[in-house]
């Protein structure tokens, strides 16, 4: 990913870690690379080291012992002084159809989860959190009820890739977990270009968002990489929006898909809609009518997504999702209904809240 304009992460020093390797320089983060960055400077190790390190650990080694070209004793110093994975694993939780949750916590005690789902043809995604909690408080969505942390940094977001990175190869990545990634854009994009290394191309990554403009904007005029955007939109009507998603009130949707609209034109790269569909609220016809006069051809695709249980609605019945879909067909926007994962482990989306739950989840 090329960035234009990249500041500084706050609280850094001017003059970070880069270290070429070949024509790539690589910024400090990963395994907390800057306290991997200390450790090797401590000891006076040549700069080739940490690109060493991290081409290991995007590759799933499981620990430092792994990393045969780099010397025994400074292996020993590593597994002392920098803790492989900036999150510890509290529980993890597997589901029937084979999608696996695990609660993180940082160091400093966030929770944070992150889900696998495993696919029948052989699709690994892992959904990430970008935040410990969500600041938003979109009705629906059983995050946004739980206390807000704070925002995850580059290698707390990675380490969540890695984790299961680890145990099998990986190959896509959606920012659909916990808290909203536009809000933390930063460390969301830092985190993205570095998922190629870990096998993870940008056109199978995939960053949503409710619609939060400053960070929408400088995704669109920064990201020159084919990372794939996603908004949650809902509903078309503004004042049922409103009602739905407060956010609504600050960055209307009408600015939003404009956004998104000059977005799609400048790169032809289709920006997918999400909506859960909730019943009697936002999935009858005309509505469904509304929103395919707000899309318009060409610029979106969208996905419906039957409600997840998170005890506020009742979700739409198939016959319900049916003719919505029908109306959005007949407009040519093209339309698929989202396949639901570990709904019996609470780990489908919007089930995130960080409750461990009794009976399918052990800690390792
Ligand atoms: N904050 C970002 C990233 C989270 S993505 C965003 O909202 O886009 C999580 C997706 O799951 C969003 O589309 C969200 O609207 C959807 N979602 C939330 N609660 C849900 C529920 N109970 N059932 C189904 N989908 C839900």
């Amino acid at each position: 990913m090329t960035l234009r304009g990249r500041r500084e992460p706050r609280g850094r020093a001017p003059e970070p870690l880069y270290v070429t390797a070949g024509s790539s320089p690589l910024p400090s983060l990963i395994v907390d690379l800057d306290l991997l960055d200390t450790a090797l400077t401590a000891r006076g190790e040549p700069r080739f080291r940490a690109r060493q390190v991290w081409d290991w650990v995007a590759g799933g080694a499981a620990g430092y012992d792994a990393m045969t070209n780099v010397p025994r004793a400074l292996r020993e110093t590593l597994t002392a002084d920098v803790p492989f994975s900036t999150l510890a694993v509290v529980t993890e939780a597997h589901s029937k159809d084979g999608t696996v949750k695990t609660l993180f916590h940082t160091a400093d005690g966030h929770p944070v989860e992150a889900v696998l789902m495993r696919y029948r043809d052989g699709r690994r995604s892992v959904c990430v959190s970008s935040q410990s909690g969500c600041p938003l408080t979109c009705t629906f969505c059983a995050t946004g009820q739980m206390r807000f942390g704070r925002n995850l940094t580059a290698s707390e977001i990675l380490d969540q890739v890695l984790h299961y990175r680890r145990v099998e190869a990986v190959d896509h990545v959606v920012f659909m977990g916990m808290g909203e990634p536009m809000l933390n854009v930063d460390s969301v994009l830092e985190a993205a270009g570095r998922l190629p290394d870990t096998g993870v191309t940008p056109r199978r990554t995939t960053i949503s968002t409710v619609g939060w403009m400053p960070g929408l904007t400088r995704f669109v005029e920064e990201v020159t990489t084919p990372i794939r955007l996603a908004l949650s939109l809902h509903a078309a009507d503004p004042s049922l929006r409103r009602e739905l998603m407060p956010v609504e009130e600050r960055y209307p949707l009408t600015d939003v898909l404009a956004v998104c609209r000059a977005h799609w034109e400048q790169t032809r790269r289709r920006v997918f809609i999400e909506y859960v569909m909730l019943a009697g609220v936002n999935d009858s016809p005309s509505q469904a009518g509304m929103l395919a006069r707000a899309l318009g051809p060409g610029a979106f695709k969208v996905n419906l997504i039957p409600y997840n249980p998170t005890g506020m609605y009742e979700g739409s019945s198939r016959a319900a999702i049916d003719a919505f879909k029908t109306v959005l067909d007949r407009a040519r926007i093209p339309t698929t209904v989202r396949l639901t994962r570990g709904r019996d482990i609470a780990a489908a989306c919007g089930q995130l809240a960080a409750v461990p739950r009794a009976g399918n989840s052990h800690t390792p």
